[in-house]
């Protein structure tokens, strides 16, 4: 049982993994399991060229950033990183969830879901409920939410980055990712405020 999974391996899931990462020397991430399906094959990153990122240099693609991110998480030894394949069910089970790729079932307390904007996430079992249609999007175009306050779709069941709703930038999604790691750590610090810096 995985106290937390975060699915989706752009910047959203990505920031949201970094953080939680970075906090694991506090009292209370001790024993906490936490899981990470960085899928990055349909990352609208992947076709982007950066230009207008902070923190990024001007012109890298968005492909090789998603690479160095991903290789840079590794090093986050708290984050345990499984098979990239989509998932393609999470199904709520008494107080947590199953969640399922053609491979494998997994099962967790707390869900992060960063999976993009794609109408095609209605068509992950157990999502069709909260699936709204983007309203931070281009006239015209076709993309998909989950309806949450605040990140929070249910108990236990966050969203982060496209998925939550917010605009398509990548430090906007990323940010939205860094928020739902700060709620989870408050959470796992029984409620009461935290974050983490290094220093
Ligand atoms: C052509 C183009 C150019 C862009 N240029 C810029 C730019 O210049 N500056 C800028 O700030 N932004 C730019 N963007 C927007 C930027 O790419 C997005 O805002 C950003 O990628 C959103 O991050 P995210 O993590 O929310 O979603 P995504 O990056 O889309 O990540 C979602 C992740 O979920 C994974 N996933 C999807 N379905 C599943 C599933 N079923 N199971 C598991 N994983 C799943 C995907 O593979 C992906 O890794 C551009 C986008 C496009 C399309």
């Amino acid at each position: 049982m995985f106290d937390l999974l975060i699915i989706g391996g752009g910047p959203a899931g990505v920031a949201c993994a970094k953080v939680l990462g970075s906090a694991s020397g506090k009292d209370y991430m001790a024993n906490k399991k936490i899981g990470m399906i960085a899928y990055t094959q349909t990352s609208d990153l992947n076709a982007a060229v950066l230009n207008n990122v902070y923190g990024v240099s001007l012109g890298v693609k968005g492909k090789d950033f998603l690479k160095t991110e991903l290789e840079e998480l590794k090093t986050f030894k708290p984050i345990e990183q499984l098979p990239e394949n989509p998932i393609i069910s999470l199904v709520a089970k008494g107080d947590s969830y199953q969640v399922s790729t053609k491979e494998n079932n997994y099962e967790a307390k707390n869900v992060v879901l960063a999976i993009g904007h794609s109408p095609k996430i209605a068509d992950i079992e157990g999502l069709t409920d909260w699936v709204i249609p983007h309203k931070n999007s281009l006239e015209g175009v076709e993309k998909c939410a989950l309806k949450n306050t605040n990140l929070l779709v249910k108990d236990g069941l966050y969203v982060a980055g496209l998925t939550s709703g917010c605009a398509s930038q990548a430090v906007i999604a990323a940010g939205t990712g860094g928020d739902v790691a700060v709620q989870i750590l408050t959470k796992w610090n029984n409620n009461k405020f935290d974050h983490h810096h290094d220093k």
